[in-house]
């Protein structure tokens, strides 16, 4: 039964009538034969028409098939393609030699037309899985480009070309801009689609030779080969102009993506190898972010100072560690600075700073609950503390109000997430916190303020915030005259939650509030206990 099959199979033999065997048992199994009577036509027409497996046969004159298999793997063009020896020499020592020199199987002469054809079966169902399998090794799974992996391969093989040949190459750099934010403020899902956007978009615009890989998380590589250094500046910047034009939409709200885009060009003659070109790429994107980003910098145009490929390597670690320390330290001043701040408003007014601290507690807990990294409870811990900083500018007289608030007054409270985030903005390193604190009264529905955002695009630790905020202030009695039965608060936040709250995150309240249920809600008196 003829099987249905595609694929080439070249057939190397000096005996004729061998050869119109074969193809007579390829025929039938729905290959194509392609034949050759010596070596030397043999490895011409595997270059030539890259056939899916070689049966090379070992006695032949002039040139055997040992040889020819030798030949055929230390050509690039050819030692990929899978050869069996098809041969009357069957003896043990010749089937070592063959293998050693890289064929894949081993038939003896004669042979029955069943094997054959099981044994080819086998080798084109091999090549094939394996042609899968080195797709997928290549490949970066979110955005179908190049990975970093196999973007390495092609540019070593591309720089070699290019010495011989002596072509230049460009090689350039995207980073997104901010995307950490975009993250932040829409979700994972949400930045993963503008990632694959992005690749897209790459590959839409540039040339059947340029190649596009996915470097790393929100980092794009582009290798230009034989672009000369003036044509690649025209080149960036209109793959720049590219994402930057495109109408960007995260959950129906348009919204700005760019990139920042460093470029090198190797011109072909020096000894500069694949990983210092791509480092010169890093420099000039690096000088590209501190010019402002969504802009393109050329290495040969970055000042001596500001092209770290002149550091040492050494100093320039050191010098990184020192400024993470300095970071560091200076976040743990800058907590301390704004708890001092926090305690200022204390002696000022006790109440805030006692709501404070019982959002801070309310949030860790419930954070806990849902699993959440020890990055993130730091974050949440300092964004809770301080997310009613921003109620210190406004008057006394409309905070302590107990009667209605008017339009006016309700504007002013309304602006104090704002407020709060842009207080603590100058320190500059608060940026998820200032996140979390600017959304801690947006709605899960979308009717909440500043931005009316909606659902999970809402910061994960605003969300957290919100119930902790709203527990603390339906249970304290400064809200409230009277302190309501605590089932009662409770079923409040089970019904909002869908509209005012994140169903889940009021789910994680409702399983804490059940385990601390003889501490919550956090009076006045223990908070103090705790913190003398
Ligand atoms: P800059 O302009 O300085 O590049 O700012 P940035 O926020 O883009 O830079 P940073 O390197 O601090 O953050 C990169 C962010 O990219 C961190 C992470 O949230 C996001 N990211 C990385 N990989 C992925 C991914 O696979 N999917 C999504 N959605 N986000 C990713
Ligand atoms: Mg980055
Ligand atoms: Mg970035």
């Amino acid at each position: 039964m003829k099987e249905n099959r595609t694929g080439k199979v070249l057939v190397v033999d000096d005996n004729q009538t061998n050869l119109i065997l074969v193809q007579a048992h390829l025929k039938n199994m729905g290959l194509e034969a392609i034949l050759a009577d010596n070596a030397l036509d043999g490895i011409n027409a595997a270059i030539k028409h890259q056939p899916n497996v070689i049966l090379l046969d070992v006695m032949m004159p002039s040139i055997d098939g040992f040889e020819t298999c030798r030949r055929l793997k230390s050509d690039i063009r050819t030692a990929s393609i899978p050869v069996i020896f098809v041969t009357a020499k069957d003896q043990s020592e010749d089937k070592v030699s063959g293998l050693k020199l890289g064929a894949i199987d081993y038939i003896a002469k004669p042979f029955n037309k069943g094997e054959l054809q099981a044994r080819i079966s086998i080798v084109l169902e091999m090549t094939k899985l394996q042609k899968k399998l080195l797709l997928l090794a290549n490949t970066d799974e979110l955005t179908g480009l190049s990975n970093r992996r196999h973007f390495f391969e092609i540019l070593e093989r591309e720089m070699l070309q290019a010495k011989i040949k002596g072509n230049s190459i460009a090689v350039m750099m995207f980073d997104l801009d901010h995307f950490k934010m975009v993250n932040d403020s829409y979700g994972h899902l949400c930045g993963d689609k503008i990632l694959q956007q992005v690749g897209k978009i790459l590959n839409e615009n540039i040339y059947p030779l340029d190649i596009a890989a996915r470097y790393g998380g929100e980092e794009f590589i582009v290798i230009m080969p034989g672009m000369p250094n003036e044509v690649a500046e025209t080149r960036a910047e209109k793959l720049r102009d590219a994402i930057d034009s495109f109408d960007w939409m995260a959950e129906e709200h348009p919204i700005t993506i760019t990139c920042s885009v460093g470029f090198s060009v190797f011109d072909g003659n020096n000894s500069t190898d694949p990983y210092e070109l791509i480092k010169r790429a890093d420099d000039a994107l690096y000088a590209a972010k501190r010019k402002g980003r969504n802009c393109i910098v050329s290495w040969r145009k970055i000042k001596p100072e500001e092209n770290i490929a002149e550091i040492q390597d050494q100093s320039f670690k050191d010098l990184q560690e020192k400024i993470a320390s300095l970071a560091n330290r200076l976040k743990g001043q800058t907590i301390g600075t704004m708890r001092a701040f926090a305690k200022a408003i204390a002696e000022k007014d006790q109440t805030m700073a006692q709501h404070a601290e019982n959002v801070k507690m309310y949030s860790l807990k419930i954070a806990e609950k849902m699993k959440v990294s020890p990055d993130f409870l730091s974050q949440l811990e300092t964004a809770a503390v301080l997310h009613d900083l921003g109620k210190i500018v406004i008057s006394e007289n409309i905070i302590n109000k107990t009667t209605a608030l008017t339009d006016k007054e309700i504007k002013m409270i309304h602006r104090h997430p704002v407020i709060s985030a842009e207080i603590l903005e100058p320190v500059g390193i608060f940026k998820k916190e200032l996140l979390f604190i600017r959304h801690h009264h947006e709605n899960y529905d979308g009717t909440g303020y500043p931005n009316g955002l909606v659902g999970k695009s809402i910061p994960i630790g605003s969300r957290i915030i919100a119930v902790a905020d709203a527990f603390d202030a339906m249970t304290s009695s400064r809200w409230s005259n009277s302190k309501r039965p605590i089932e009662n608060v409770l079923d409040e936040i089970t019904t909002l939650a869908g509209s005012q709250f994140d169903p889940e995150v009021a789910e994680a309240f409702k399983e804490v509030l059940a385990e601390n249920r003889e501490f919550w809600p956090l009076s006045q008196k223990k908070l103090q206990e705790c913190h003398v």
